[in-house]
């Protein structure tokens, strides 16, 4: 079976899934996920023509005064009637403007003896100085978020102000982990001989914290074949996307493969251009998806990253589940690249982009330490100093 290119390895993983169910959730609960249908505004912001500063409303055309004071209009509440030739009203920031007002008189320009009112100084620049007219943010009936963004906090606000106090977004996708190897033990536990803390399924809880996804740990099966099927087949039952590290090379004691098969799963693919994470391997396994991650800790994060994140983005609706790279200068030469796409962790200073030698996929310092990966697609050639190369950021 020869190396699946990246990009089509991920267009594989994705075409096997499909958006989840719609829910309709409180604002802030959509936080994280992707708006499921177009929000569109059900009111104008603002609803009505408001000052912008604290002063007087007044008409432009009869500056510069004087003016009678008949009345105020405070945030949230107007004057009650419209204003007649020659009065004024005190406004402060937020108020509606009375109506046949057309501009407002900023305090620091204005002098007030009891209810009279005159200009000192320039005046407002003309008819709608210092008010913000109505729907001047957006009118009702505009779209304010499109189906497929992400929903953060600035999306609270601008659903929220456009009249909303709910959104439909897609289910949380349930998410079993399941790491597998004889030598692992849980966090915290001795190791004695070879074995080792199970890291991989912290790691991996760790980088989903803030996405919207339910985490299960079926925690640690052995390098056992019917243990590992039943691993399988349990977890078949309840998640969306089974996630599996180690045992997916081509080791003696590698059973995720034959595993899958005796659970009765449909394999998509096995093995992908890239380094770290060459035995990466999909499939689906009923109505679940499989994704089988390599136990070398580092392998394990780069292909989260990079086909784990943007599964659940494809499964929550998102308009572009693939990660963003950006274009950095390198602050040191990379030697050329053969057939596999590399991640090299890598660190930026000053703007600029090293990436140290030996790229360990077992090192989890440089894994920590780095502030992105950067992508060296297959065959290309040495890069010098300066030159922009692509970087998938971590943090
Ligand atoms: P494997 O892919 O099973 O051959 O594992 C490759 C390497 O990753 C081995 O050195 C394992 O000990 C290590 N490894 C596998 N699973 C984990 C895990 N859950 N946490 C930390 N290291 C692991
Ligand atoms: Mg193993």
């Amino acid at each position: 079976m020869s190396l699946l290119p990246v990009a089509e390895a991920q267009a594989r993983l994705l075409a096997l899934a499909a958006p989840l169910e719609i829910e309709t959730v409180p604002l802030i609960d959509g936080v994280g996920r992707w708006a499921a249908e177009d929000v569109v505004a059900i009111r104008d912001q603002p609803s009505h023509d408001l000052s912008a500063m604290d002063g007087y409303a007044i008409r432009h055309a009869e500056r510069p005064g004087p003016w009678t004071i008949v009345g105020e209009s405070a945030a949230g509440g107007g004057l009650d009637r419209p204003l007649g030739r020659g009065e004024a009203a005190r406004i402060f920031t937020g108020a509606p403007v009375p109506a046949a007002a057309d501009c407002v008189l900023v305090q620091e320009e204005a002098e007030r003896i009891g209810e009279r009112l005159a200009m000192v100084g320039e005046g407002p620049r003309g008819i709608g100085g210092n008010i913000r007219p109505q729907g001047i943010d957006f009118r009702s009936g505009s779209k304010l978020i499109p189906t497929g963004r992400r929903i953060d906090g600035r999306h609270v606000a601008l659903a929220g102000i456009g009249g909303h106090a709910t959104i439909a977004v897609r289910r949380r996708p349930r998410i079993t982990l399941i790491s597998t190897g004889d030598e692992l033990v849980p966090l915290g536990k001795p190791t004695p001989g070879a074995s080792l803390p199970a890291s991989n399924a912290p790691m991996l809880a760790g980088l989903l914290a803030g996405w919207p996804v339910e985490v299960r740990d079926h925690g640690i099966v052995p390098d056992d074949l019917d243990r590992i099927a039943d691993a399988f087949s349990n977890a078949a039952g309840e998640a969306d996307i089974i996630v599996t590290t180690g045992g997916v090379s081509v080791g003696d004691h590698d059973f995720i493969r034959p595993a899958l098969e005796k659970a009765g799963a449909r394999l998509d693919f096995w093995r992908v251009a890239m380094r770290p994470g060459k035995p990466l391997l999909a499939g689906t396994l009923n109505s679940a998806i499989v994704l089988g991650l390599p136990g070398n800790p580092v392998s394990s994060y780069v292909t989260a990253c990079l086909f784990l994140l943007p599964l659940i983005a494809r499964m929550g609706g998102a308009a572009h589940p693939l990660p963003r790279t950006r274009t950095v200068p390198l602050g040191a030469p990379l030697p050329s690249n053969g057939q596999r796409q590399d991640y090299l962790r890598a660190r930026l200073v000053d703007g600029q982009a090293f990436a140290p030698d030996g790229q360990d996929s077992a090192a989890l310092m440089a894994l920590a330490a780095a502030d992105g990966l950067i992508v060296r697609p297959p065959h290309v050639p040495r890069a010098e100093i300066g030159e922009s190369v692509e970087m998938l950021y971590l943090a």
